[in-house]
């Protein structure tokens, strides 16, 4: 079996457990380690299990090219491909924390991402 580059195993921590009609996982943000819980799993096995489970937590966690662990969404700086322990998301101009989704810096109003072609109106 080829390993694929673009997506690396999906690591993050996990607990299982067994439920009457399958399994439900629970994945853990490695920062702030809060949860996040799939559906229930119908398979036969654990190990199916963790492979459905991933493939439906992955989009919901990012992997941080720096430390290389799984981190939730609130947890990771998009515009560094960073968890926000590596990379905190600041203000380029004037290095105050941004808060996740902020377009804008609270402290000075800078721009935060790259303008996107709808924001012309
Ligand atoms: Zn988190
Ligand atoms: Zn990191
Ligand atoms: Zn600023």
């Amino acid at each position: 079996m080829r390993m694929d580059r673009e997506s690396p195993m999906f690591t993050a921590k996990c607990r299982t457990v067994r439920e009457d009609a399958g399994f439900r996982l629970t994945f853990f943000c490695e920062v702030c380690g809060s949860g996040y819980v799939t559906p229930p799993l119908i398979c036969g096995t654990p190990k199916e299990a963790l492979r459905l489970g991933g493939q439906d937590a992955r989009l919901h966690f990012n992997r941080c090219c720096g430390c290389r662990r799984w981190v939730c969404d609130e947890h990771f700086n998009e515009n560094q491909m960073m968890c926000t322990d590596c990379m905190p998301r600041i203000c380029a101009r004037c290095g105050a924390p941004v808060p996740k989704g902020a377009d804008l810096c609270t402290v000075c109003g800078a721009p935060q991402f790259e303008a996107e072609k709808d924001e012309e109106r």
